[in-house]
């Protein structure tokens, strides 16, 4: 099926070849699959909101939960971004495409 646009159209061209690219390329049934953000490893610096066509994503602040359960390296290098990280305030309509997972810098996020 034809994508929605994304954010920005050509760092979501760039991750639509990506070679390493998972997932259904869009057939999977909305919320089916459900992305799952490495918090010890997300920067918020927001390139899966920029690529993901179905508005998964808002860059926010970690939840006081999430930030306590990371290591202490986690917890630093979450205050250096200010706790920012990658909220799923849509996860019900991911449609496994996969082009958050090859468009994340920080290796941060995978599908279930
Ligand atoms: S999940 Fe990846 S792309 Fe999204 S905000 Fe975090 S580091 Fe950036
Ligand atoms: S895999 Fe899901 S969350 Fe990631 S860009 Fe595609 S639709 Fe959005």
């Amino acid at each position: 099926m034809a994508r929605p646009p994304s954010l920005n159209p050509e760092k979501a061209r760039r991750a639509a070849a990506h070679p390493d690219r998972p997932g259904e390329d869009c057939r999977a049934e909305p919320g089916r699959t459900r992305i799952v953000v490495d918090r010890g490893r997300c920067e918020g610096k927001g390139d899966c909101v920029e690529v993901c066509p179905y508005g998964v994503f808002e860059v926010g602040r970690i939840a006081d939960e999430d930030f306590a359960r990371l290591g202490v390296l986690g917890k630093l290098k979450s205050l250096a971004h200010r706790r920012r990280t990658a909220l799923l305030v849509k996860l019900d309509a991911c449609r496994a495409c996969g082009m958050c997972v090859v468009a994340c810098p920080e290796k941060a996020l995978s599908l279930r």
